[in-house]
């Protein structure tokens, strides 16, 4: 049988309900042979992922998803086989995770101008260890009854461009793919049908990037065809994975997207 890798897990050190070791059990039990951590903006989850994954026998790929900003629009980029290690791109995160804690403070400020009060201790609580997202806000915000679901609460007030969301995020997408390579890893755009504007990706190649994340549950097939095409015209890998954030999405996406093996292998090849 193929070896099947799944390029994109979340854990509970990000935005997944799932802690490391969950999510470990979890790719062994549905049969994948390789997954890669990329919890946004912190790389605390790979040691225990890693440690739990000894005795399953799964590969895990040391990653990283950072969140830059292009012109008013969030940009992710992914960061594959990064020096987890390395002190600089530690030094990074740190501040990158103290932003993200203000952030949410000026996000819940505005929600109180719409009459929605949340408690900012209740959203880092739902954050727990490692960085607060708007994941932890919109659940704040759902079991506060201030809206019927998750989901509500981006569409109506925190998703981008929506009345309550504030950016206020200080790297570029240009910055986010020097980081990532100087922590020896490999740069790769994320999910570009979600957020992006191709227009800037010829400015990303020139600074770097090496890959696009043309397999995603919110790419439909047609959206997938025309990044792969965009993956051959810049000489880009193709990436794919799930997102799976555990339950903080609907459903458990874990293993819905993967790639052949042989991708880690160039993916492995493309380290400096
Ligand atoms: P942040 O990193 O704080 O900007 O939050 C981004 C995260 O919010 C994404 O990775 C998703 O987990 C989540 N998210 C963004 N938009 C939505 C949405 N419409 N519904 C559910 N989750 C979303
Ligand atoms: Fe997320
Ligand atoms: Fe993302
Ligand atoms: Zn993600």
């Amino acid at each position: 049988m193929q070896k099947k890798a799944d390029l994109h897990v979340h854990t509970s050190f990000s935005d997944s309900t799932f802690p490391p070791g969950h999510v470990v059990d979890y790719a062994a039990k549905i049969g994948l042979a390789c997954i890669a951590i990329c919890d946004h903006d912190v790389i605390d989850g790979i040691e225990p992922a890693m440690r739990a994954a000894q005795q399953h026998g799964l590969e895990i790929i040391p990653g990283v998803e950072l969140t830059a900003e292009k012109q008013g629009s969030e940009i992710h980029i992914l960061g594959f086989f990064i020096d987890w290690q390395d002190t600089a791109l530690r030094r990074r995160l740190a501040q990158l995770c103290e932003q993200r804690i203000q952030r949410i403070r000026d996000m819940v400020d505005k929600l109180k101008g719409h009459g929605i009060v949340v408690d900012a201790e209740e959203v880092f609580a739902l954050g727990g260890e490692g960085s607060v997202g708007r994941l932890h806000l919109a659940r704040a915000m759902h079991q506060g009854g201030h809206t019927k679901t998750v989901e509500e609460a981006f569409r109506k007030y925190i998703g981008n461009g929506k009345p309550c969301h504030v950016s206020k995020i200080n790297l570029t997408p240009e910055d986010a793919i020097g980081e990532i390579v100087k922590a020896k890893g490999v740069p790769v755009l994320a999910h570009p049908g979600v957020m992006g504007n191709d227009g800037f990706i010829a400015s990303y190649v020139k600074g770097g990037l090496r890959g696009i994340e043309v397999y995603h549950p919110e790419h439909p097939p047609a959206l997938s065809r025309h990044y792969e095409k965009l993956a051959g015209q810049y000489d880009l890998l193709m990436t794919g994975g799930s997102d799976c954030h555990g339950y903080g999405k609907e459903r458990i996406l874990m293993g819905s997207v993967t790639v052949p093996y042989e991708l880690v292998e160039k993916l492995k090849d493309e380290r400096r």
